[in-house]
């Protein structure tokens, strides 16, 4: 039988295939554009998302929201998902048969959107979408292609929060996120309200 968004979020919604479901107060399915070019995902819902059923909402979001503007994104050209849709109890990181469970969703989220673009927010995620032994202070802003994609981790907006230090690094990221987006996506048009056109007459 042919996927689509309906019966994914429909079974997602009722699952039941690890402990996770035990704990959790909503299931977090995932955010945005189905059609978009690009794909963000992260690890795990956290507190906040598991009572709004959103990912990446709270300070993290913002701080997502805040680092998308950077290039003209915002969530309408992106959709956002985790490799596991339920919280781990404690933010800690989900367990490897967690994830096991869990996979096959974002697997088939990634077959209805087929985006051009894959980023991984955080440790978690990069090393189950690019390599197990991935080590996200050494390869982060590293590209990659992978099943079609082109896939790149960036840390974790939490981690941003956490240590400020590592937010010039992470802009560079971005721009290079930017010049990606230019060079691999047809339909994405960053909103750059900041470039004019020559002849452009200045704001006074
Ligand atoms: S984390 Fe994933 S596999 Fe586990 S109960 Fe939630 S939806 Fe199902």
């Amino acid at each position: 039988m042919e996927d689509s968004w309906e019966l994914l979020e429909r079974e997602c919604q009722d699952c039941k295939e690890c402990a996770l479901c035990q704990t959790r107060q909503h299931v977090v399915f995932g955010v945005g554009n189905p059609q978009a070019e690009i794909l963000l995902v992260g690890e795990g819902p956290g507190a906040n998302e598991d009572e709004q059923g959103i990912p990446f909402v709270g300070r993290a979001g913002q701080f997502l929201d805040d680092m998308l503007a950077i290039i003209g994104l915002d969530r309408t050209m992106v959709y956002i998902a985790n490799i596991v849709k339920c919280r781990p109890p404690g933010n800690r990181d989900p367990l490897n048969v967690e994830q096991d469970a869990c996979i096959g969703y974002l697997h088939r989220q990634i077959a209805l959107i087929r985006p051009k673009i894959l980023i991984c927010l955080g440790r978690v995620a990069a090393m189950r979408l690019i390599n197990e032994k991935f080590r996200i202070t050494r390869e982060h802003g590293l590209w990659h292609d992978i099943d079609g994609m082109r896939m790149m981790a960036m840390y974790h907006p939490s981690a941003l929060l956490r240590d400020p230090g590592k937010r010039p690094e992470t802009f560079d990221d971005l721009k290079s996120l930017e010049k990606e987006i230019e060079k691999v996506c047809r339909r994405t048009e960053p909103h750059r309200p900041w470039q004019r056109l020559p002849g452009d007459r200045p704001d006074v």
